[in-house]
């Protein structure tokens, strides 16, 4: 079986000062063993969290630009984010498709970049409300997981995590069943491999991570609002 994968993804919040006494409750709590975990906060945070946070927590940035360096004015690339004491990279989180213009073809090479680097890629994919209701949902996610994984090795798609977010779930408190869930997993299983790790995202609590995780092909969960309150984060571990 593989290990459950828990993600916190901060988006825009904490301070350096609030990543530091979230990293330290972290550390201090009783946590399940098996499971990995993974905190994705803001830049800002990283060199702090890595610092703080105990060794077998991971830490991730939220996004990473593809190119090696270069004149792109606001950006961090692989280097910097490894540099930081990063092990994982959230790729085309919707946030980032939808308000910073990433596409299909920028998560490719965000993809390739990572890897190269030695850094784990959480690869974001999902549908929009209107394309569930179209009937579209397998049409969109199998559209995004070919341009994502293409010409990737067999050896590089087991390293990769795909995160399943329906963006009609993410932020909502309207989280997909199990069953939706799994129905879409069960697709990405069969465009990927045995060894990916599929997460599933979109308002996940404590409440319902015990069900979803019950799913054969849901590995583990990424996890927005929940994540920023320590003790929800810890009980969604500990589920
Ligand atoms: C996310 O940020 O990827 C996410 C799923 O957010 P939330 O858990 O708040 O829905």
């Amino acid at each position: 079986m593989l290990t459950p994968l828990l993600v916190a993804n901060w988006k825009m919040n904490k301070t350096i000062a609030e990543a530091e006494a979230f990293a330290l409750a972290l550390n201090a709590a009783q946590r399940t063993t098996e499971r990995e975990v993974v905190v994705c906060g803001p830049f800002t945070t990283l060199n702090a969290l890595r610092k703080t946070l105990s060794p077998e927590i991971g830490v991730g940035a939220q996004t990473m630009h593809q190119a090696e360096s270069g004149a792109f004015t606001g950006e961090i690339s692989a280097t910097m984010v490894r540099e930081v004491g990063c092990s994982h990279v959230i790729i085309g989180h919707s946030e980032r498709r939808q308000y910073f213009g990433e596409t299909d073809a920028t998560v490719h090479e965000k993809i390739l970049t990572a890897l190269h680097h030695n850094l784990i890629p959480i690869v974001c994919v999902g549908e929009l409300l209107e394309q569930r209701q179209n009937n579209e949902t397998e049409t969109v996610v199998t559209t995004q997981i070919h341009a994502a994984l293409r010409e990737l090795s067999a050896e590089q798609i087991a390293k990769v995590v795909i995160a399943y977010e329906p963006i009609w779930a993410i932020g909502t408190g309207l989280a997909a069943t199990p069953e939706q869930a799994q129905a879409v997993h069960a697709l990405i299983r069969a465009l990927t491999s045995v060894q990916t790790r599929i997460l599933y995202g979109g308002s996940v609590t404590p409440e319902n991570i015990k069900t979803l995780m019950a799913q054969p092909d849901i590995n583990g969960g990424l996890v927005g609002g929940a994540s920023l309150d320590v003790q929800k984060f810890l009980q969604i571990i500990n589920y």
